[in-house]
């Protein structure tokens, strides 16, 4: 399996990481290689924070409240995929009333103008009008500063909500006239994007994905359906892997000698692309074996998985009372 790039800028050892996903149930490749790529890079040097943000799966057009079988199927595979739970803070933010507290007293303290113009918030209030889409991006702020967080792995897309979440923190701190808040900076992920079966980005509500946890026959029977370079029509058709979303699945699963000896036959057409993906999925199938193997142990003792999660929330609990209670002090409120 290929080495995911470390994220960039490299944060100081020991600098506090806070990182949230939404809950969609199991995880599917895309994620593996995108978030929880990162998580895995950092859960040794760093302390990290990351949390299950059900408030947030809560904002958009038809959004419900997130069954708990998928808060627990998505643990699972952070589990997985190698999270620890003693090196790492595993929690849920619907559990945490201080987010809720902080973000209201951020909101006294945002200009709704730097709100109105976080990208996207335009187009999505015409079919979502509500003040949870309008304020998602400062709760977003109150999930890092409420554990005064120093780096935040994220997306080309979400930078605009990490530089909010900067501009509110230096705000926090000239009304309390301390550093009491850092800014947080990103962690700009260098994972790919990995497209699905359509050749699309790899995303559930296209229903274009791999699980991590897929059996090894659909594993192979997804990979056989997968389009290739448009331009290799026939088998003796020479191909172009830089043209195939094949290829970006082997850039992430199949070691760089193999992958070699892959781009070369695919060029001169000395491989055919049912080869090809059979070797992908020679590739991926041991990875796969392993993950779902890890959750099956889990599986086995779920009280366990949640008594984890509850030791996480106990501590992200108790950083975040602290920042509530320096936070009140220097507003002025009473303790
Ligand atoms: S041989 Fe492989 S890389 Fe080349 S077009 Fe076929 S599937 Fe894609």
């Amino acid at each position: 399996m290929k080495n995911h790039n470390p994220p960039t800028p490299s944060p100081p050892a020991a600098a506090r990481v806070v990182s949230g996903m939404r809950p969609t149930g199991a995880l599917h490749l895309g994620h593996f290689h995108g978030v929880l790529g990162s998580w895995l890079q950092l859960q040794p040097t760093h302390d990290c924070l990351f949390f299950v943000a059900d408030w947030h799966a809560m904002t958009g057009a038809g959004a419900r409240v997130p069954r708990e079988e998928a808060v627990y199927e998505m643990v699972l595979d952070w589990l997985a995929a190698g999270i620890d739970p003693a090196r790492a803070t595993l929690f849920i933010q619907s559990r945490m009333p201080e987010h809720a507290e902080l973000f209201t007293l951020l909101a006294l303290h945002t200009p709704l103008a730097w709100l109105q113009r976080v990208p996207g918030f335009r187009e999505k209030q015409a079919s979502h009008p509500s003040y949870g889409l309008l304020g998602y991006p400062l709760l977003q702020a109150a999930d890092i500063l409420a554990y005064r967080g120093e780096w935040v792995p994220v997306g080309q897309d979400q930078s605009a909500h990490l530089e909010l979440a900067r501009e509110v923190a230096r705000r926090m701190n000239l009304a309390v006239g301390s550093a009491l808040f850092p800014e947080p900076q990103a962690l700009l992920s260098a994972s790919p994007r990995l497209p699905g079966l359509d050749g699309h980005k790899m995303s559930k509500s296209r229903g274009n994905t791999i699980a991590m946890r897929e059996a090894p026959e659909r594993t192979r029977d997804k990979l056989a359906q997968m389009p290739t370079d448009p331009q290799r029509v026939r088998r003796h058709d020479p191909g172009e892997p830089a043209r195939c979303p094949v290829w970006a699945l082997h850039e992430v699963s199949t070691p760089p000698d193999q992958r070699e000896a892959l781009a070369a036959g695919c060029r001169s057409a000395r491989i055919g692309c049912l080869d090809c993906k059979g070797q992908l999925a020679d590739a991926l199938l041991p990875q796969q074996a392993r993950w779902r193997e890890r959750a099956a142990a889990y599986q086995e003792q779920p009280k366990q998985v949640h008594w984890m999660v509850e030791m996480g929330t106990e501590r992200a609990r108790s950083l975040a009372r602290r920042t509530l209670k320096d936070l009140r002090q220097g507003l002025g409120l009473h303790a």
